[in-house]
């Protein structure tokens, strides 16, 4: 059985639960989802979600509770959307908490405020997806020297979804929509991950 632990500190927190509990169901696989908020809860699970929000805030929490040492100690996987892409990143343009552990140089809010929010139909790997765009960062740079990086999804000339070894990164906000593909995708990659 494998655990998938929603952070639940800040942020579209239930939409994720949501969706990973319908993939898991569509996956028909034993796993189940969990939502946790500290240290020893995150530690007991085999795949991390960090949701969007504010990523300085959910940093600061991570840090100060150790979540972020878990993680790294522990190697979990972790799939982070929008505020959550910003804190797998190694470096922003803002001085914040991060977690840090993809090679990768993000843009927070970088299509403008919350009014300049959009709604785009883009590619996922080969697969149409509805990318919904919420203030959200986008990828500066990458270590192109990393052969464990792959691209998932390219938007007008910008990436907006990426992987480095079990972790995944991506700009946009899957779990408002309801379609769980990309979910599955990152449960299906934490099976391999702890093989
Ligand atoms: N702009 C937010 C941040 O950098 C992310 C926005 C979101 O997650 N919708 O924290």
């Amino acid at each position: 059985m494998i655990v998938i632990g929603v952070l639940n500190l800040q942020g579209a927190v239930s939409e994720h639960y949501g969706i990973t509990k319908k993939a898991i169901k569509n996956l028909n696989i034993n796993a189940e989802v969990k939502s946790v908020r500290y240290a020893d809860e995150v530690a007991e699970c085999d795949g991390i979600i960090i949701s969007g929000g504010e990523s300085t805030v959910i940093g600061k929490i991570i840090t100060r509770r150790g979540i972020d040492k878990t993680i790294k100690e522990k190697k979990i996987p972790v799939f982070g959307t929008c505020a959550g892409m910003v804190l797998l990143a190694k470096k922003t343009n803002f001085d914040q908490e991060l977690l840090g552990i993809m090679d990768i140089e993000v843009i927070r809010n970088s299509y403008g405020r919350q009014v300049d929010s959009f709604e785009k139909k883009i590619k996922f790997l080969d697969r149409d997806f509805f990318g919904v765009f919420i203030r959200a960062p986008s990828l500066k740079d990458y270590d192109e020297s990393k052969k464990d990086i792959e691209i998932l999804s390219e938007f007008n000339n910008e990436i907006i979804a990426i992987k480095q070894g079990c972790n995944i990164a991506i700009s946009f906000h899957p779990e408002l929509t309801d379609d769980t593909f990309i979910h599955e995708y990152f449960i299906k990659e934490v099976l391999k991950c702890v093989e």
